[in-house]
């Protein structure tokens, strides 16, 4: 089969690999995704022979330093024209059990495309001219991309003992590409998830960074579903399996919380690309397997558990070497989830959406949208009236900010500019006239801006000044009189 990747980089480099006489192809990620109609900008070349030196005459051709050698690796990074190329010598590698860090041993292309994770990655799609385009597909991977399959191109259970990692990377996969992973393939994950913690073989980043992936994908709740069900989320993430199997209140019993929270998942990832609010989603209930209490003629009840799951969320994020720096916010929309509910009422003191909006500050968007999506009755009816409920807050807490913004304004022309126009000194009576501008803005007598304000207060200039005037001879007159 032969395919035309239309790229005038990889033209280029193909040519100059038939100058040099290299043999070389494009593997990897850009292969699957050019079979599938999608552009990618990260392109993996496999060199027979030394990837490096070839990798160093590219640079020198393209006139651009290489970003990066490493000689352990026999691999090379440059980044050229808004593509990241990778040039990598074709090798086999043999892994010992208490690391994944392979040793590595130079190997023809078959070799090579063997030790790949998956079928769908193993593809090799010629670069030189008599072979532009042409596939080396051994695995039938181009077969799998079509019938939308993870598979391994070896023994799977070997596959992931190599390289415990390799788990992740296959749900990470399924859940993004929308594909299912092979019956083997899967009993091989059941059977090899305890590895990924074992011995430290896979870093706890490498582990974390495909899970939020994975938490990235259009529909999250496919991969976090596929990682529930394989047993990997017991031992990567064991308080949200924790929430398979706690039961809701009676009206819910079919719909536990683990699946309660997948639903919610996907509903915010409709509405956000904001890693952290989706992750927040994920945690919303995570301490309800810890506060569930039955009461009789209530049902199960989770009294706390906001408070307590943001409690949780510090240990986590150190376990699982999460950003430090997003912690408070997650721990924010944590704790915060029920806070709007109650709100939704008629009768509700200006007081209480002022402590609401303040206490959530700059989340408070986040949070309504939290809460919009941790909505997920099955009843179109209850939906509308919770949906319209979080309406009527928003709209309540942007009343009352807006009333707020009027009472702590200030008279647009301000107290300096009183004194001058009105030949006063720093006084009470510089505020009296300041208030009396900012009482006709308030009633609507005139508009909240400069023009008009000053206009008003050369209006009521004259009348201000004698009315102090008169005042202030009443009060002499009144000493004197008290003094005689
Ligand atoms: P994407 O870039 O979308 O994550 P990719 O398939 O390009 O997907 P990379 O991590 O860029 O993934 O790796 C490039 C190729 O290297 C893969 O397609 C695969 O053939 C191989 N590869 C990467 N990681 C592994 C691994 N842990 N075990 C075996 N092969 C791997
Ligand atoms: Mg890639």
């Amino acid at each position: 089969m032969r395919l035309d990747p239309d790229n005038i980089i990889l033209k280029k480099i193909g040519k100059a690999a038939d100058e040099s006489g290299f043999r070389i192809y494009v593997v990897g990620g850009y292969v699957r995704d050019l079979i599938l109609g999608i552009r990618d900008n990260d392109i993996d070349i496999m060199v027979l022979g030394d990837g490096i030196k070839f990798a160093e005459l590219i640079s020198e051709k393209f006139n651009r330093p290489l970003d990066a050698v490493y000689k352990n690796f026999a691999t090379a990074l440059l980044n050229t024209d808004g593509y990241k190329i990778e040039f990598a010598s074709a090798r086999k590698e043999s892994y010992s059990r208490n690391s994944r860090k392979p040793e590595v041993e130079s190997a023809g292309l078959i070799e090579d495309l063997s030790r790949r994770d998956f079928t769908i990655n193993a593809i090799a799609l010629g670069l030189n001219e008599d072979n532009y385009g042409m596939l080396t597909d051994n695995f039938n991977g181009y077969r799998d991309i079509q019938d939308k399959i993870i598979r391994t191109p070896l023994d799977p259970l070997k596959t992931f003992e190599d390289d415990p990692l390799r788990i992740m990377r296959a749900v990470r996969f399924a859940a993004k590409l929308n594909f299912t992973i092979d019956e083997n393939a899967f009993d091989a994950i059941k059977k090899m998830k305890n590895r990924l913690t074992e011995d430290k073989v896979v870093s706890q980043e490498r582990i974390t960074n495909e899970f939020l992936q994975i938490l990235m994908t259009d529909k999250p709740s496919a991969g976090l579903d596929l990682l529930f069900r394989s047993g990997v989320m017991d031992v990567i993430f064991p308080e949200i399996s924790a929430l398979a199997g706690v039961e809701q209140r009676k009206e819910y019993h079919h719909k536990d919380v683990f699946y309660h929270t997948l639903i919610v998942v996907d509903n915010i990832s409709m509405k956000t690309e904001n890693l952290w609010l989706r992750f927040a989603a994920l945690v919303h209930d995570i301490a309800k397997p810890l506060t569930k209490k039955f009461i009789d003629g209530t049902g199960w009840t989770f009294h706390g558990h906001e408070e307590l799951g943001a409690r949780m969320m510090k240990k986590i994020f150190i376990r699982m070497k999460l950003p430090m720096n997003r912690l408070e916010y997650v721990e924010k929309l944590v704790r915060m989830h029920l806070r709007p509910i109650p709100l939704a009422k008629e009768n509700v003191t200006d007081s209480a959406f002022r402590r609401l909006a303040a206490e959530a500050g700059n989340e408070l968007e986040d949070l309504l949208m939290l809460c919009r999506a941790d909505i997920t009755s099955k009843n179109p009816d209850k939906v509308n009236r919770f949906m319209n409920n979080y309406a009527l807050v928003e709209k309540m807490v942007m009343e009352v900010q807006a009333k707020d913004e009027l009472r702590n304004f200030q008279s647009p022309v301000r107290g300096n500019e009183i004194m001058e126009i009105c030949g006063l000194k720093e006084g009470r009576e510089v505020g009296i006239i300041k208030s009396k501008i900012e009482e006709a803005i308030l009633e609507g007598e005139i508009k909240n801006d400069y023009e008009e304000a000053k206009k008003y207060l050369l209006d009521i200039k004259d009348e201000m000044l004698s009315s102090f005037a008169k005042n202030k001879s009443k009060q002499t007159a009144k000493i004197k009189s008290s003094r005689s």
